[in-house]
């Protein structure tokens, strides 16, 4: 799913191509995208985008007369700009938006539906649009902290969790944890004030970094190479590969259909966590939102086709025979020895 540095650098291909311009045809390639009836789509046609704004993982056009376009890609919708010399490719086409100066396209991966389009009419109901987690880029350290200790979640479902904090999901939250030194199943009201302190700095620095990785990669082009796999990524993706600080093989817990991504020497002092018993207190910790939910549905479908390795001691070899799961402990096991010869690399993808 596109997340906060993915959507800024849309925002701002798109600024300098549509911001002003008048949006003179929409084509839907399936009426199902578009989940409002009222205003129609066509009441948006022969009027300028007058505004461009991020709210959480959405992009909203502002239009006049306080009308919005709402654009939620979800999981595998991407946005792609079309001019007489550049034309479409890959998937397949929802929806696109015509402009004097070229076509905006927006386009899913994958025979599942979730990208959607809303158009609505007044500032109440745009914001009934926004989950409401906060700014962290613009935020203090303390409405850092009061949000992130508001409840006693897993780091990485606080993280995460729309509600709490907007435009971060499981990509950069792998990464942010990582940068943080920090235990992903660690409960948020247990961190000590050093702890929260560098959490927040790396939240920062992550999507800032990622933000003018992807503003650096995209160029004068519009954004092509948009995904939640990036391969610079330290650990999100990269079951098995290497962490960049340690060398340790990146270690994965499924939880639900989504997983976590970490490295068990710079994050969770030397300890595997075990899946089976990690996974179920992360899926007992995990909102029950509609996004989230189609999160999962989307992961489930992606993830079926590839095969659970159990959590294993980093000299075994990974297709080892799984150790047996304890029911109601977290299992864990020490590294043995740090100067290992590391496993090859193992790519899911
Ligand atoms: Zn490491």
């Amino acid at each position: 799913m596109p997340e906060l540095p993915d959507i800024t650098v849309y925002l701002e291909a798109l600024e300098q191509r549509i911001l002003g311009q008048t949006l003179l045809r929409v084509h839907l390639a399936s009426p199902f995208i578009l989940r409002t009836f009222s205003p129609p789509i066509a009441s948006l046609e022969n009027r300028p985008v007058t505004s461009l704004q991020r709210i959480g993982k959405r992009i909203v056009l502002g239009f006049p007369d306080d009308h919005w376009l709402v654009i939620h890609l979800m999981i595998a919708g991407r946005l792609q700009w079309l001019t007489a010399n550049k034309k479409g490719r890959g998937a397949a086409t929802a929806a696109s938006f015509v402009f004097s100066t070229g076509s905006l396209a927006l386009t899913e991966a994958g025979t599942q539906r979730r990208a959607s389009l809303h158009v609505l009419k007044g500032k109440d109901a745009l914001n009934a649009h926004d989950p409401g987690g906060l700014e962290t880029l613009t935020c203090t350290l303390s409405a850092f902290s009061a949000a992130l200790t508001a409840s006693n979640h897993t780091l990485k479902r606080a993280l995460t969790d729309p509600r709490i904090f907007s435009g971060i999901g499981n990509a950069y939250s792998d990464e942010i944890l990582h940068h943080a030194q920090l235990s992903p199943v660690t409960l948020t009201q247990s961190l000590s004030d050093e702890e929260r302190a560098r959490l927040f700095a790396s939240v920062r620095s992550v999507l800032q970094l990622w933000t003018a990785r992807l503003r650096e990669e995209a160029g004068r082009e519009f954004p092509s190479k948009v995904t939640a796999f990036h391969p610079a990524m330290a650990v999100h993706g990269k079951f098995m590969a290497p962490c960049p600080r340690c060398g340790t093989p990146i270690q994965r817990i499924r939880y639900a259909e989504n997983e976590v991504n970490y490295c068990p020497r710079c994050q969770t002092g030397g300890k595997l966590l075990a899946d089976r018993s990690l996974s179920r207190l992360l899926k007992q910790d995990w909102p029950r939102t509609i996004e989230e939910a189609e999160a999962r549905l989307s992961a489930r479908s992606k993830f079926n086709s590839v095969s659970t390795p159990a959590p294993v001691a980093l000299e075994e070899k990974p297709d080892s025979p799984p150790p047996v799961a304890s029911e109601n402990a977290v299992k864990t096991g020490r590294i043995r020895s740090p100067k290992n010869p590391q496993p090859k690399t193992r790519r899911r993808h």
